[in-house]
C-alpha cells in the first residue's frame, strides 16, 4: 500500500546543472522508498528555454509559432530524461514521458495552449510498475499531434494539471525560493515565510511580477482545488500551502506586498470627451497583442479629458508609436510616456473585511515623500504607480506600516 500519490515539479534552477539533478534524483527517491507513489514535472535547464528563443530570434524577429513551439519543447525533454537516468543511477525505477506520450490535449493556440484533457494511463501504468512517472513541464500536444507549449513558466500548469488529472495527494513545487514571503527577502530584511495563503492572492502577487508561480497553474489549482507545495529544492524546510482561503486569512488585513518594475505609463492629454473615443484607443492597443494593466481616466473638463494607462516595459515604445498614430483621430493634444515607474502593491484576502487599508497606504507613501501617479484596486489588492527610484523604499515601509516582519499574534 502506498501512503500518498505525490507531483512533485521542480524547476530549472532545481535542475541547473548535472550536480544538482542528482541532487533532485535523490531526493525523490528518498520519498519513493518511504512508500509514496511519485510523478515528477520537470522543467528545462535554467536558461536553456532563453537560448532555444534566441536562436530562433536569431533567424527572423517574427518566428512561426508552430516551429518555435518544436523548438521550445525540446528543453524540457532533455530534462526529464537526464533526470530518468539519474534515478535509476540511484537504483530506483523510472520512466520518462514527453506531452505528447502522456497526452497532455491542449488547444491549437502555439506558445500559450489551454490544456483541454489529460489522459493519465500511461503515467498510472508506469506507477503500477513500481515506476517513478518523469513527465515534461511546459508541452502537450493538439488534436492534429502538433508539439505545443503551455507559455513561460509552464510546467508548474503541466503539475498542477496533473495533479488535479491523478487525484494526487499534494502537488509540491521545488523551487530556489524558501517559500512564499510578506515581501522580497532580498529587499526587506524582515520578510517573513508565509505557512499558508490563499489562492486568491497568489494569483495577484504571481500577476504582479513575484515570479514564484505561473498565475495561470493558481487559477487552475484553485478551480481544481489541488493543495499546493512552494518549498526549497535546496533545504529541507516546510514551505508555504497555497490552498483555499478561509475565515483565519481574513483576520489580517494585509499578507504581502509585491512590487513591479516591468511596466511603462502612457498618458494621452485633451482627448475628446465623447462615447467611443476609449473603445477606439484601447482597440487599436489590443490588436497589436500590447496587454494594459491599469487604466486611468480623467474627469472632463470643457469636453476634454486625460487618459493614462500602464503597458509592459518592453511594449512601452511600440505602445507609444500606436498611440502618436491614433491620437489625431481621438483628438488629442499630448502624449507622455514614463518608463521609469513601478507598481507597489499590497495584498490580501482581509483588504476586503478591514476599513481604511488603502488610506493607510496612501498616508505611509505620503509621509516618505512619494508621490503616487495612479491607483487601482481589486477586492484584496491596491496598487500604486510611483517613481521607479523609491520603489525598494516603498516596499520596506510598507512592510513595516502593516507590521509584516511581526510574527503575527496567531500563525496562520
Ligand atoms: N522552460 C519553460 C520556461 O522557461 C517552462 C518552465 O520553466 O516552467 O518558461
Ligand atoms: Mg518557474
Amino acid at each position: 500500500m502506498s501512503l500518498a500519490l505525490l507531483v512533485q515539479k521542480f524547476g530549472g534552477t532545481s535542475v541547473g546543472d548535472v550536480g544538482r539533478l542528482q541532487h533532485v534524483a535523490r531526493r525523490i527517491v528518498e520519498v519513493k522508498e518511504e512508500g509514496n507513489e511519485i510523478v515528477v514535472v520537470v522543467s528545462a535547464i535554467a536558461g536553456e528555454t532563453d537560448r532555444l528563443l534566441q536562436l530562433a530570434h536569431q533567424i527572423t524577429e517574427t518566428p512561426n509559432a508552430r516551429e518555435l513551439d518544436v523548438i521550445l519543447a525540446t528543453g524540457e525533454q532533455v530534462a526529464i530524461g537526464l533526470l530518468s537516468l539519474a534515478i535509476q543511477a540511484c537504483g530506483s525505477k523510472a520512466r520518462s514521458f514527453t506531452g505528447t506520450q502522456v497526452r497532455i490535449l491542449t488547444d491549437n493556440v502555439h506558445t500559450r495552449a489551454r490544456i483541454l484533457n489529460i489522459d493519465v494511463e500511461r503515467v498510472r501504468q508506469a506507477l503500477r510498475e513500481g515506476e517513478i512517472a518523469i513527465v515534461a513541464g511546459f508541452q502537450g500536444v493538439n488534436v492534429e499531434e502538433e508539439v505545443t507549449t503551455l507559455g513561460r513558466g509552464g510546467s508548474d500548469l503541466t503539475a498542477v494539471a496533473l495533479a488535479a488529472a491523478l487525484d494526487a495527494d499534494i502537488c509540491e513545487i521545488y523551487t530556489d525560493v524558501e517559500g512564499v514571503y510578506t515581501a522580497d527577502p532580498d529587499l526587506v530584511s524582515t520578510a517573513r515565510k508565509l505557512p499558508r495563503v490563499a489562492y486568491e492572492e497568489m494569483i495577484e502577487v504571481a500577476s504582479l511580477g513575484a515570479r514564484v508561480l505561473q498565475a495561470r497553474a493558481v487559477e487552475y489549482a484553485k478551480n481544481y482545488n489541488v493543495s499546493i507545495h512552494v518549498r526549497s529544492s535546496f533545504t529541507r524546510n516546510p514551505g508555504t500551502m497555497v490552498v483555499q482561503e478561509d475565515r483565519d486569512m481574513e483576520r489580517v488585513a494585509v499578507s504581502g506586498i509585491a512590487y513591479d518594475k516591468n511596466e511603462a505609463k502612457i498618458t494621452i492629454t485633451g482627448v475628446v470627451d465623447r462615447p467611443g473615443i476609449a473603445a477606439k484607443l484601447f482597440g487599436r492597443v489590443a490588436e497589436s497583442g500590447i496587454v494594459v494593466d491599469m487604466i486611468v481616466q480623467n474627469i472632463s473638463q470643457d469636453g476634454h479629458t486625460d487618459i493614462s494607462f500602464t503597458v509592459p516595459r518592453s511594449d512601452f515604445h511600440k505602445a507609444k508609436e500606436l498611440v502618436e498614430g491614433v491620437a489625431r483621430e481621438i483628438g488629442a493634444n499630448q502624449i507622455l510616456g514614463d518608463d521609469r515607474i513601478a507598481k507597489v502593491s499590497i495584498v490580501g484576502v482581509g483588504i476586503r473585511t478591514h476599513s481604511g487599508v488603502a488610506a493607510k497606504m496612501f498616508a505611509a507613501l505620503a509621509a516618505e515623500k512619494v508621490n503616487i501617479m495612479m491607483i487601482s484596486t481589486s477586492e484584496i489588492k491596491v496598487s500604486c504607480v510611483i517613481e521607479e527610484q523609491y520603489a525598494e523604499l516603498a516596499v520596506r515601509v510598507l512592510h513595516d506600516t502593516f507590521q509584516l516582519g511581526d510574527p503575527p499574534a496567531e500563525e496562520r
